[in-house]
C-alpha cells in the first residue's frame, strides 16, 4: 500500500474532477454503471482511494480503464460528486504519470502555452512537409528565414520525443499493472486468449454498448448510429482507416487521380466515419445532451475540432485531386490539412489520443485476470 497523501484531492481537481469529496460513500453510482463487477468495483472504489491519496494503487490499477466515461453514474449521484468526470480524471493523471516528459501534464491541464507551442511547432513542421511536393511553393519563404535542414532536424526531434514517450508511457503502465498480476497468473499461458479478447472489444465495443442498454438511459429509444459508442467506434476506425490509408498511398504509389485505386476508396470511407463521429461529438457536447457530454475540456474540443478538420479538408482535397482543381486556395487547403495533421501526430503521446495506447493495455491486463478467476 502507498503513503497517504492529503494534498491528492487537488491535484486531481486540476485534471477535471468535480467535488468528490462530497461523495458519503452510498453506492449508487456502482450500483447504476454497467461496467463494473465484483472484480472491479468502481468508480466508488476509485474516489475513496482518491481521498485517501493511494497513487499508487490508481497507477496500479486496470479497472480504471474498464471506465467508458458514459457519465450514468453522474445522473444518479445524490451528492452531486460527478463519479463519471473524476473517473476520465484519473485516466488522464495517469496518463500524464506514466508519459516521462511531463508535457502531458501541462496539456491535460489545458495549459495555453503549451497548446499554442505544439500548434506553432505543427505549423512550422506543416510548412516543411508542403514544401515537399514538387508544384506547392507557397511557403518557400519559409527556408528565407529558418535553412531546411532547422526544419527537417527538429522534425526528427520531435518525432523521436513522441515516439518514445509512447514507449517509456508504455512500459511504465506495463510495470505498474504486472505489479497487481501475481506469480500463479504469470505462469499460465492465457496471452493470446487475452490478445483476441482485447481485439474483439475494439472490433466491437461490446463493452460499451451495455453502458447505453439501462433502461433510464437517455441512448435507449436512439438508433444505434446515434450512440456513443457508435461515435467512439466511428472516431477510432475513421482515424486507423486513414492511417492505413495515408501508409498505403506512401508505400505502394501516388496514385494521382485515381479515385478508384484501394488505399483511396478505403481512406474514403474512413474519413465519412471520421467526420460522421466527430461530428455527432461535437454536436452531442455543444448541445450537452446528458452529463457526459456537458463538461469538455480544452484538450478535448482541440483534439475533436482537430480531427473534424482534418477529415473536412481530406475530403476537399480529394474531390480537389479527382477534378484536377489546381487553385491557390486548394493549395492552403492542403497546407490546413498537412499542419493539423502534423498537429495530431505531435499530440499523440501528450493527449487524450495516448488511450488508444493505454485502454488495449489495460483490458489485456484484465482479461487474463478475467480468465484466471474463472478457472
Ligand atoms: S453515487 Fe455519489 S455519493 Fe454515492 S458513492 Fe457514488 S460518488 Fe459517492
Ligand atoms: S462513467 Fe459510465 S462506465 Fe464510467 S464508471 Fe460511470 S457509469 Fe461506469
Amino acid at each position: 500500500m502507498s503513503r497517504i497523501d492529503p494534498e491528492f484531492s487537488s491535484e486531481i481537481k486540476k485534471y477535471g474532477a468535480k467535488d468528490f469529496s462530497a461523495c458519503f460513500n452510498c453506492g449508487n453510482c456502482t450500483g447504476v454503471c454497467g461496467l463494473t463487477d465484483k472484480n472491479a468495483n468502481f468508480p466508488r472504489m476509485f474516489i475513496r482511494q482518491g481521498m485517501l491519496g493511494q497513487k499508487e494503487e490508481i497507477l496500479q490499477s486496470k479497472e480504471l480503464w474498464l471506465c467508458y466515461a458514459c457519465g450514468d453514474c453522474s445522473e444518479t449521484c445524490p451528492r452531486q460528486a460527478g463519479p463519471g468526470d473524476y473517473m476520465a480524471a484519473m485516466r488522464r493523471y495517469a496518463i500524464a504519470s506514466y508519459e516521462p516528459t511531463g508535457l502531458t501534464k501541462l496539456m491535460f491541464k489545458s495549459n495555453p502555452g503549451f497548446i499554442v507551442l505544439t500548434f506553432f511547432l505543427a505549423i512550422l513542421l506543416g510548412f516543411f512537409l508542403f514544401t515537399l511536393k514538387p508544384g506547392h511553393e507557397v511557403s518557400r519563404w519559409l527556408f528565407s528565414i529558418l535553412p531546411y535542414a532547422v526544419i527537417h532536424n527538429m522534425g526528427l526531434v520531435i518525432f523521436s520525443l513522441t515516439g518514445l514517450s509512447v514507449a517509456w508511457g508504455v512500459i511504465a503502465m506495463t510495470l505498474k499493472l504486472s505489479k497487481t498480476v501475481d506469480n500463479n497468473e504469470k505462469s499460465k499461458g492465457n496471452w493470446w486468449s487475452s490478445l483476441l479478447m482485447v481485439g474483439n472489444e475494439i472490433a466491437t465495443m461490446n463493452r460499451y454498448k451495455t453502458c447505453d442498454e439501462d433502461e433510464d438511459s437517455f441512448w435507449k429509444e436512439k438508433h444505434w448510429f446515434q450512440q456513443p459508442w457508435f461515435v467512439h467506434w466511428s472516431i477510432m476506425w475513421g482515424f486507423i482507416g486513414l492511417l492505413v490509408a495515408t501508409v498505403l498511398d506512401f508505400i505502394l504509389k501516388d496514385p494521382a487521380t485515381q479515385i478508384w485505386w484501394p488505399s483511396r476508396i478505403l481512406g474514403t470511407i474512413a474519413g465519412l466515419l471520421l467526420v460522421y463521429g466527430t461530428s455527432l461529438a461535437i454536436n452531442y457536447r455543444l448541445k450537452k445532451v446528458t452529463k457526459a457530454y456537458s463538461e469538455t475540456r480544452l484538450a478535448d474540443w482541440i483534439f475533436l475540432f482537430f480531427l473534424w478538420i482534418a477529415g473536412i479538408t481530406g475530403f476537399w482535397l480529394e474531390v480537389s485531386v479527382a477534378l484536377n482543381a489546381n487553385y491557390l486556395f486548394n493549395h492552403i487547403v492542403l497546407l490546413i490539412h498537412t499542419i493539423i495533421s502534423m498537429e495530431l501526430v505531435l499530440l499523440f503521446a501528450f493527449s487524450k489520443f495516448a488511450h488508444a495506447v493505454y485502454r488495449p493495455l489495460a483490458l489485456f491486463f484484465y482479461f487474463r485476470k478475467g480468465q484466471e478467476a474463472k478457472k
